[in-house]
């Protein structure tokens, strides 16, 4: 599975020590992050993943282009809703095309943990049919 990884600045440790709890699980998946949360994951885990820009740089956008073309299966983003974010109309497109494309995202970490363990049993498994078994990154 294709997963992306976005935290805001004040949910950034959060999303850290989440994947370091679940890195077992992440690692056997694609990963991708927005520029300062993947570095902070690369920095604390074993995991592999491609960066994209900074969030407030165009990072989101990219996501979601890849949401928009079947390549992004799962969500992981820790947003912060009680500080003003500059990009914010790039979060509600980003949050927008998961819905428009039906991809699981979670927007906090007790979502996210539901959503891992989903990932672990197989749940998300429809997602290979959808998708034709792309994968992008770190084939296994
Ligand atoms: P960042 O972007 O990981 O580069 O900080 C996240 C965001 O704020 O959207």
């Amino acid at each position: 599975m294709n997963i992306a990884c976005i935290a805001h600045d004040k949910k950034k440790d959060d999303l850290v020590q989440f994947a370091v709890a679940y890195e077992r699980i992440l690692s056997g998946h694609s990963l991708f992050a927005t520029g300062t949360t993947g570095t902070r994951i690369i920095e604390a885990t074993n995991l592999n993943m491609h960066l994209f820009r900074s969030g407030p740089l165009g990072g989101d956008q990219q996501i979601g282009s890849m949401i928009a073309e079947n390549k992004m299966d799962l969500v992981l983003f820790f947003r912060d809703p009680l500080t003003a974010q500059p990009h914010e109309p790039d979060i509600n497109a980003l949050i927008r095309l998961c819905d428009v494309y039906s991809i699981p995202l979670a927007t906090n970490m007790a979502t996210a943990e539901i959503l891992v363990a989903a990932l672990n049993r197989g749940d998300l498994e429809w997602r290979n049919l959808v998708r034709g078994g792309e994968r992008l990154n770190n084939e296994e």
